[in-house]
């Protein structure tokens, strides 16, 4: 009999210790059902313990007590919950009032801390929904836990001090509906902040949230972003002092798009030209044989509009790839050239260059890899696979915050 029981508070012991159940605390009951696979704690605290007023810190004689539950991570594959007297307390000052914090858990929610850590582990790995499946939670409860963690983080963990270049994304959560509006560090590639729509409002969103995370919009140099209104409106308005350098992969559309228009124009009497959108919007050395030779059929006869204006891709393309202070020249070259094909599209487009000139001259000068960019791109692709379960936009933009920034979830228990 002596043995068993001290086994048992050898058991007892490195529960407590597995718990961190320290004193005042301590485990009066542990009760296991086979049944419904549970394990219930009972977690008491010693008699005549005083606890601290949440409110003035005073320690107070406690007033009555009720048993709190929260669930804690499984024990192998039962499930384990925390069944904690919590205590009210009587202040003189504040009267009877529960107290502050149990070590174990929020108190005004049913998981404890390490449930809450697991969850965030979780869903860096797998969607919302597949976690509330293995955890057997409904998925509104996790992402409200979700959300609460992220906001946790971003508070603690996001620090903009060395941030200086900034690149700006749009995305939509659902195809079409909901614009976000993605600023991220273009060195480091983290998210800095995520906001509902596209507008000008997005970048004072940005100013602040930099004065929230020890950053000072003065030390911002460069904004990377599209030519849209409304972000050039943002920036003028917020961030004038910055160097603006448009996007590659934005600038280089506008000529497809162009192009695309002055195949549409002329497929009405040209047969051939049906069906061939790819052929001229994808770079050449995507083609593949049947296409590369059609290609090469059409470059032999040059009185096709659209032959003339594709002409002008593959130079304008290079205007990246040569040197800084060869950039404004060749452009003018290329510009003289495009104007010679006589094709509105093109002539809007050239129009594009002149109104966006700084912007598109310090694409092609600094040369910047999209690095970031893409880097946020597959970030957003990340967060989309893991759609599935999405209820709103604010779910999004949290697992954007999550999938683009290497948060730590702990929580150190005192
Ligand atoms: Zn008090």
């Amino acid at each position: 009999m002596i043995h068993l029981s001290k086994k048992l508070m050898e058991f007892d012991k490195a529960l407590s210790d597995i718990l961190e159940v320290k004193k005042p605390w301590f485990i009066r009951e542990i009760d296991v059902h086979k049944g419904t696979k549970s394990v219930n704690v009972f977690i008491d605290y010693e008699e005549r313990t005083t606890f601290k007023c949440p409110n003035c810190e005073q320690q107070c004689k406690v007033h009555d007590s009720r048993y709190r539950v929260w669930r804690h991570l499984n024990i192998v594959d039962y499930r384990c919950y925390l069944n904690v007297k919590v205590p009210r307390i009587k202040c003189d000052r504040h009267k009877v009032l529960v107290i502050g914090e149990v070590p174990w858990g929020r108190l005004n929610i049913h998981f404890t801390h390490l449930f809450e850590q697991e969850v965030m582990k979780l869903c860096a790995e797998m969607s919302v929904s597949a976690v509330a499946k293995q955890l057997g939670e409904v998925d509104t409860t996790l992402w409200s836990i979700f959300h609460y963690q992220i906001e946790q983080a971003k508070k603690k963990q996001l620090n903009f001090s060395e941030v200086r270049r900034i690149c700006v994304d749009e995305t939509a959560s659902k195809r079409g509906h909901n614009y976000v509006t993605i600023f991220s560090d273009a060195d480091s590639g983290d998210v800095l902040y995520a906001t509902e729509g596209r507008t000008q409002e997005s970048f004072a969103g940005l100013y602040s949230e930099l004065f929230e995370h020890m950053g000072d919009p003065n030390y911002i140099n460069q904004f990377i972003m599209d030519m849209s209104k409304s972000y050039k409106a943002g920036w003028a308005q917020y961030f004038s002092h910055t160097q603006i350098i448009f996007d590659r992969f934005h600038i280089k559309k506008g000529l497809n798009e162009a192009i695309d228009k002055v195949r549409k124009s002329e497929v009405g009497h040209v047969e051939k030209l049906k069906r061939t959108r790819y052929l001229w919007l994808k770079n050449q050395c995507d083609l593949n044989e049947v296409e590369t030779r059609m290609l090469k059929e059409f470059m032999e006869d040059c009185n096709y509009n659209t032959v003339k204006a594709y002409s002008l891709k593959a130079g304008f393309d290079q205007l990246w790839n040569v040197q800084p202070k060869a950039v404004e020249p060749l452009l003018e070259v290329w510009i003289n050239k495009a104007k010679n094909t006589y094709l509105a599209p093109i002539k809007t487009f050239i129009n594009t260059i002149k109104n966006n000139y700084n912007g598109i001259i310090s694409s092609m000068k600094t040369g910047l890899t999209n690095a970031a960019a893409e880097g946020i791109n597959s970030i957003i692709q990340l967060t989309k696979s893991r759609a599935r379960g999405f209820r709103n936009v604010n779910n999004f933009i949290s697992m954007i915050y999550m999938l683009g920034n290497d948060f730590k979830f702990y929580h150190s228990t005192k």
